[in-house]
């Protein structure tokens, strides 16, 4: 028998957990026996004092055990993506479908916004009807079936990262490499995906805000996905300019349609492309980056990659009108300009807190029971690099609330750095690929 209150003063002092004490937890948590302020504790000891590598196995291990893994035939030789977490991060909608229609197999349990950076899930929930839940025989199915299906964590899928990955967004306690790492595996491996690219994002806006930090946490997913039979590949991103132009829910889905129906969103271009290349080349469906490229032009082109992603939505009762209308999308009321108060050239964008102040709007949660507003976001068309004027209208705040969106507008003005006086020489090129 074990003492919930003696596990925390553990771990509070840094001690190495047994699997037997963490699966404690992990079950006591789900089982609702344990209330959330003692899980609260518990993930803030471990956000403070870390966690062995044998630890994180077990308690990505309890997680898993928390609900079914899925398995499917070898041969289909299954593999997905997962994103670290950034802000406009709305790439499994642009990717997935283009990857599914190059004819890989692609089971995705994905998740909802957490801390500043928003979720798939929400975004995709945005699209009338769209539903993230399904049974575990329904989503097997469809992946046979029709390439991709994308659901939430469930009761009996992965309960324990739902249960804790929704308290965690709400206690300050999302940046923790063990707790991110067991949040990801653990759905990772119990979707059933043979291989997995893990899209590393790193900078302002990312949970990683340097190398050193991304680092670690790379060789912890490996690590993980190695102890657990998957092949992880790890491709890190820039994440200081938010990605795309829009940050929100239905205004990404609405950027995301656009790109797949040929708009050229040259960040999203450059990340779609960088990531399926991978996952076309683990699957061993192509044998060099030259023929990925080739095949992902192909499906972009020749509007494969839009169906499969209309065939997904249909799949899982929404509207799948909005792929030529995305008027049907969620809209907010009011849209409020954002107008550049000084010359320069962007220095820096501090998009962590653009995704924090999106939150004030219903882009994203502040509690458990917070519900979102679909519509609300920001459209920001500069990046770091850009050069501005003062007076130049540089985005939009779309939301409910005037006053709130009013306070939003401040505070993305606040995020921006200007640089007064333009570099001798400068061109206009943007700041450098990758990290
Ligand atoms: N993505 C997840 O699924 N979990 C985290 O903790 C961070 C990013």
């Amino acid at each position: 028998m074990y003492n919930v209150v003696e596990i925390i003063l553990k771990k509070r002092t840094g001690e190495e957990l047994t699997k037997e004490e963490i699966s404690y937890m992990v079950q006591g948590y789900i089982s609702g026996k344990l209330p959330d302020y003692q899980m609260s504790a518990f993930l803030m000891a471990i956000y403070f004092k870390g966690m062995s590598k044998d630890e994180i196995v077990n308690l990505t291990r309890s997680y898993i055990e928390s609900g079914t893994r899925i398995v499917f035939p070898e041969e289909l030789n299954t593999v997905d993506k997962h994103s670290t977490g950034g802000v406009g991060d709305k790439i499994t909608m642009t990717l997935a479908p283009i990857v599914a229609a190059c004819g890989a197999y692609i089971p995705m349990i994905s998740g909802r916004g957490l801390g500043h950076t928003g979720g798939t899930l929400d975004k995709l929930e945005s699209i009338p009807g769209f539903n993230t839940f399904m049974s575990e025989e329904d989503f097997k199915n469809n992946v046979i079936r029709h390439k991709l299906a994308i659901i939430a964590q469930s009761t009996t899928l992965v309960p324990a990262d739902k249960k804790i990955y929704a308290l965690r967004d709400v206690t300050g306690t999302v940046e923790s490499l063990p707790l991110i790492c067991a949040s990801i595996m653990s759905k990772k491996i119990a979707e059933g995906a043979s291989n997995l690219v893990i899209d590393l994002k790193v900078g302002s806006g990312a949970f990683m805000k340097n190398m050193s930090l991304a680092t670690d946490l790379a060789e912890l997913l490996i690590y993980t996905g190695e102890r657990f039979g998957q092949k992880v590949r790890v491709v890190y991103t820039e994440m200081d300019s938010p990605i795309g132009y829009a940050i929100g829910n239905a205004i990404e889905i609405k950027e995301s349609i656009e790109y797949l129906q040929g708009k050229l969103i040259p960040d999203v271009d450059r990340i779609t492309k960088q990531l399926a290349v991978q996952m076309l080349l683990l699957t061993g469906i192509v044998s060099n980056e030259e023929q990925a490229l080739i095949k992902i032009e192909d499906v972009l082109k020749s509007g494969k990659a839009l169906e499969q992603f209309g065939k997904m939505i249909k799949l899982q009762g929404g509207d799948e009108k909005v792929i030529t209308d995305t008027s049907l999308l969620p809209q907010s009321e009011n849209v409020l300009k954002l107008i550049s108060l000084k010359s320069g050239l962007i220095k820096h964008i501090n998009s962590q807190k653009i995704g924090y102040a999106l939150i004030h709007i219903g882009a994203g949660r502040t509690t458990l029971e917070s519900k979102l507003d679909m519509g609300a976001g920001a459209y920001l068309y500069k990046k770091i690099g850009d050069k501005i004027s003062a007076g130049e209208q540089f985005g939009e705040v779309h939301c409910a609330d005037v006053a709130k969106g009013e306070l939003v507008v401040k505070e993305i003005l606040d995020s921006i750095s200007i640089l007064r006086s333009i570099p001798s020489g400068w061109c206009g090129v943007q700041n450098p690929e990758g990290v």
